[in-house]
């Protein structure tokens, strides 16, 4: 049946909404960084620039009051030294044009800077400050042509009693330094303007050109199945972090390949060891059936046919046990097993094969450790069962138990058998794995032994190890952690 709804719909969640790509995010990180430096550096300088004219203009003006101020105190019968000062050199400066207008105690001008009155009434200046007052900061005036002003006015102290003292009202004409500082503004944002896109366009290269290294990536894994597990990154001249990411992630591939190829193993060498037994029995069953047969014929047949079945079901038992060992919900009952006990209750079981193979079994050691004691046993018989399997008659075997200096336990089983090549000792643990066929003379023999025994130990969070010489013999150990340790 055909379905209308969407994937997210479908499992009743919302659709996501779109996220930024990792490059966007980088690109607006890094305009806006760049646009907040930009901009502070540029108000910055900005201030400085208007905070400077203004001390100036006014340092100006309040150095002319002063100078003013000094005429009328020191020499105030000097009129034509005063009206130099106040008519002919703020009238002649070239670069700054100011005004000054000296009036008297009854605000009748007594001296101004030419054309003064036309476009700086008295009006317009801020009350001025006392004759001992130094003035620091003026007035901003805007006159009706739009010219800016800068105004001050002060008293000056006549040195003559009779004269008492005088109204000076100066007045600097800024328009230049507004001029200058609404340049400077529109200069500021072009930069910022300017500085904005090319940030914009260094953000969008340098964010593609750091990624590429992850698009890569993207690229290999999308490519990555089952049959294309052999695929690597190749992450020369990457930065060290990718490099270090494309590094963790080619070891991925490399167990991930390894798991694939173990378990097409695995899969191979279950489908022969099944094909074995079932061709027997349709082999034994097609030659009973092919004429008419006596009685004790068919018992004969059925009788093989039985060992052929209880093969396949202990085959069967022991890939079940495995599957349940690897199942994340597997668990063990722990109590305090006696390792001398156990291993002697083991050692007795296989008393008659011992005999039967001439091999001498000893145990020695004591130990206790909390384990599935059921388990356990399972552990020491399948190495037990080993070393009887791979050794000659006249040969010896010894079961050690050992208790560590961290109440964890060691039992170790050596022989004298044959021993194990060693490039075949890695693979020994792997399931259905045998050194060679031939050489197996157990009973069970489906190289499932080994494998359960270590399945057996990581379900009590220990682990087996084997040493072993060719023609000397082998030397298994089993490592049992404390029971606090796997708390
Ligand atoms: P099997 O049922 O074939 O014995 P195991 O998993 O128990 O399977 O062992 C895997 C292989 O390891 C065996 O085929 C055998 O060649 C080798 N092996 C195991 N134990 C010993 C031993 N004590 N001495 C020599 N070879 C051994």
């Amino acid at each position: 049946m055909c379905s209308k709804h969407g994937p997210n719909e479908v499992n009743g969640a919302r659709p996501q909404p779109r996220r930024w790509s990792i490059s966007r995010r980088l690109t607006v990180l890094y305009v806006g960084s760049s646009l907040l430096m930009v901009l502070s550096a540029s108000m910055y300088l900005y201030g400085s620039l208007v905070g400077n004219l203004e001390r100036e203009d006014n340092a100006f003006l309040g150095n002319k009051i002063q100078d003013c101020r000094r005429v009328l105190r020191e020499r105030p019968e000097d009129t034509r030294l005063l009206a130099n000062e106040i008519q002919v050199e703020a009238a002649t400066s070239q670069f700054i044009k100011y005004y000054v207008r000296l009036l008297d105690e009854r605000g009748q001008v007594v001296l101004e800077t030419p054309g003064m009155t036309r476009f700086l009434p008295m009006a317009v200046f801020p009350q001025a400050i006392a004759t001992s007052g130094v003035p620091a900061r003026g007035k901003m005036w805007k006159s009706s042509t739009r010219t800016s002003y800068l105004l001050m006015s002060a008293r000056a102290q006549v040195n003559r009693r009779a004269m008492g003292w005088r109204l000076l009202q100066v007045a600097l004409d800024v328009s230049d330094d507004e001029a200058l500082i609404a340049g400077y503004r529109r200069k500021s944002l072009e930069v910022v303007v300017l500085c904005l896109l090319f940030s914009a366009m260094a953000g969008v290269f340098i964010a593609r050109k750091g990624l590429q290294s992850v698009e890569e990536i993207a690229r290999v894994t999308e490519h990555i199945t089952a049959s294309q597990l052999h695929e690597r990154i190749v992450a020369n001249g990457w930065p060290e972090e990718l490099a270090s990411l494309a590094r963790s992630f080619d070891r991925m591939l490399d167990r991930l390949e390894d798991s694939f190829k173990r378990l097409a193993q695995f899969s191979a060498d279950l489908a022969h060891e099944l094909r074995t037994p079932v061709n027997n029995l349709r082999g034994e069953a097609g030659v009973a059936l092919s004429q008419s047969r006596t009685t004790e014929e068919y018992r004969r047949t059925l009788e093989s046919s039985l060992e052929e079945y209880a093969r396949l079901a202990r085959l069967i038992d022991n890939l079940l046990f495995l599957a349940r060992a690897d199942s994340p919900a597997a668990e063990i009952k722990r109590t305090a097993c006696d390792a001398r006990e156990s291993i002697e209750v083991v050692r007795a079981f296989y008393e008659a094969l011992a005999e039967e193979r001439q091999v001498q079994v000893w145990c020695e050691g004591q130990g206790a450790i909390e384990a599935d004691p059921m388990l356990l046993r399972q552990a020491v018989s399948n190495l037990l069962s080993n070393a009887l399997n791979y050794s000659q008659s006249g040969g010896r075997v010894l079961i050690q138990a050992r208790q560590l200096a961290d109440q964890g336990l060691e039992i170790l089983v050596s022989d004298t058998g044959c021993g194990i090549p060693a490039e075949h000792v890695p693979r020994i643990f792997d399931r259905l794995y045998r050194v060679s066929p031939a050489r197996s003379q157990g009973p069970n023999g489906a190289g499932l032994g080994l494998a359960i025994v270590k399945s057996i130990m990581t379900l009590h969070g220990g682990s087996v190890e084997v040493e072993s010489e060719v023609g000397k013999g082998s030397r298994f150990t089993l490592r049992f952690p404390s029971a606090q340790s796997n708390v």
